[in-house]
């Protein structure tokens, strides 16, 4: 017997219709490099995000082709996000925090065909311009200067262009529609292609009740860089359901998020770890009396917040709570779309302490539709969800990478039965819930045992004078490696080593465990996407 369903395909299109059709008075807010807003109407989007397709397919684009972009999260960038699939093309987005070097050997790995980007962000183009010939360089005016000479002008092409004659590319719902590398954090960076089958599911599972729950009425600040896993899918699921993007641009000092969180109050908000820490020290210091900034900044009480990216520390969610703000974790990779596990109130916890709630919200959470989990141990076996034994957490389903680009599924990504490596070592619990205890690459092994450098980090943050810690292995001709603490502290204040092992004891650290030496450090350094940069550390403290 065969099924009666129309054999329709999932397509970002459709969502694009949706936006251009339903939603046509919403908007997108952008910030631009002077700091003012500019408004879009989702129809204008709509528009112009048609006359960007037929600009490209008038420019010779050609199925498959890839279209990079070099730009900060905007308007324009949305645009991008679903012109450049609607044409038929593949948006490669290019991360700007890379090195110049590594920029330009991504794009040439990809062969990326056409380049937009940022007027703003022409110099860094230029450092890298002699690594990959682009056919076609078009500069989006970011900053309202005019074009330099050489470059397409993104404006002007979409002037000339024809919306209202622009046909969809025809496609099947496997074909490309968005490429984006591993930051290379563990390694060469390696690309993840996206389709359009696996973007709308994604899309869908992520804008769950459960999950983020965006609603038409929601006010959506994406932080997370479009270049960083497509901000973890946001921008298809706001457009997807009409609800309010704020681009911020390339302001995330947090002084300048705070501002425009006080100028355009967001309902959800997405980032990562390290920049909500800044977010929430920066607030809290300008409530204390005298502060130069008193009265500066209201944060939207009852907002909702996606974290992820990097652990989450309890010390964390609990700051924010302090200001009626939920902080929800995600846990992903490039690789797996990439919200594959969240933690969420689970209604079994309904009558949970705080103290419950806030552990668990200190979780990776449990995993999300259409996501398989498994943990294996080191003997080939999937560990028992009992909340203890730790294994490699391996995923599968239909938006997560089944190869990469170019490389395919090399064994040490992919096990035999086909499901991903993640690299990360958790435990899973009754509840389904995952706890990262790190990753492989920096579990400190102390004596023949594991010691988790994540757990040491949130636990250290919990002092009240830490504002960051970041714990490495260091060798020990008799332990083999003994942990090494990076501690920076909050203005004016400090701790001694004594103190800070007091308050791990008290956490319940044994001894064997607490850390050997401490380093006072002025900041943690970051990776591209602001994560904690643990390899720079190792360079800087080798032993
Ligand atoms: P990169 O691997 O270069 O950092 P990704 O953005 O793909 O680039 O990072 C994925 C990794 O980030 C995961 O494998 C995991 O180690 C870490 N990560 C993501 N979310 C969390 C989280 N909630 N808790 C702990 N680690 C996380």
């Amino acid at each position: 017997m065969q099924s009666t369903m129309m054999p329709a395909q999932l397509s970002l299109n459709h969502l694009l219709d949706r936006a251009g059709t339903i939603f046509g008075t919403n908007t997108v807010v952008s910030r631009r490099p002077d700091k003012s807003l500019v408004r879009h109407s989702y129809a204008e989007f709509y528009r112009r995000t048609r006359a960007l397709g037929s600009a490209l397919q008038k420019l010779g684009l050609k199925k498959g082709d890839r279209v990079a972009t070099l730009c900060w999260n905007h308007h324009a960038h949305l645009e991008a996000y679903f012109g450049i699939p609607a044409a038929g093309g593949v948006m490669h987005t290019l991360n700007l925090r890379l090195a110049p070097a590594e920029i330009g050997w991504i794009a040439d790995d990809a062969e990326d065909r056409f380049l937009i980007v940022d007027d703003v962000l022409l110099p860094l183009y230029q450092q890298f311009a002699g690594l990959h010939r682009f056919e076609k360089v078009i500069v989006f005016p970011f900053s309202g200067a005019a074009v330099p000479e050489g470059f397409a002008d993104y404006e002007q092409l979409l002037a000339a262009a024809d919306p209202d004659g622009f046909e969809y590319a025809p496609h099947d719902e496997n074909d490309p529609v968005s490429m984006c590398y591993t930051s290379g954090t563990t390694g060469k960076p390696k690309g993840v292609v996206y389709s359009h089958r696996s973007t709308v599911l994604h899309s869908l599972v992520g804008a769950l009740p459960d999950f983020t729950d965006v609603h038409s009425r929601d006010v959506v600040l994406p932080v997370t860089p479009m270049f960083h896993a497509n901000s973890w899918g946001m921008p298809y699921i706001a457009v997807m359901l009409g609800a309010r993007l704020v681009f911020p641009g390339p302001h995330l000092h947090p002084d300048d998020l705070l501002d425009l969180m006080t100028q355009e109050p967001p309902t959800l908000a997405l980032g990562v770890p390290t920049i909500w820490l800044s977010l929430i020290q920066t607030y809290d210091a300008s409530l204390k009396p005298g502060s130069p900034n008193a009265g500066r900044w209201k944060l939207p009480r009852g907002m909702k917040s996606l974290v992820g990216g990097a652990a989450v520390p309890e010390s964390l969610i609990r700051a924010f709570d302090a200001h009626g703000i939920w902080i929800q974790q995600g846990w992903g990779m490039t690789e797996t779309s990439p919200v594959a596990t969240v933690s969420y109130a689970r209604g079994e916890l309904a009558g949970a302490s705080l103290e419950e709630k806030y552990r668990r919200a200190a979780m990776a959470g449990t995993p999300v539709p259409l996501v398989d989990l498994r943990a294996r141990g080191d003997d080939g076996r999937d560990q028992p969800w009992d909340g203890k034994s730790v294994g490699e957490i391996q995923v599968r389903g239909p938006y997560i990478t089944g190869s990469y680009h170019k490389v395919g599924a090399t064994p040490d990504k992919f096990t035999p039965d086909g499901w991903l490596r993640t690299g990360d070592v958790a435990s899973v619990d009754e509840l389904g819930f995952v706890r990262i205890s790190d990753r492989t690459k920096d579990l400190i092994k102390s004596g023949g045992e594991w010691i988790s450098s994540v757990d040491l980090e949130n636990a250290l943050m919990a002092h009240p004078a830490v504002a960051e810690a970041a714990v490495i292995a260091i060798p020990d001709e008799k332990w083999s490696e003994r942990p090494l603490a990076c501690v920076a502290f909050k203005p004016g204040e400090s701790a001694t080593p004594e103190a800070m092992n007091a308050l791990l004891t008290e956490k319940g650290f044994a001894k064997w465990q607490l850390p050997e030496r401490y380093e006072v450090i002025d900041a943690v350094p970051r990776t591209s996407t602001g994560k904690f940069y643990k390899l720079k550390l190792r360079e800087q403290f080798p032993r």
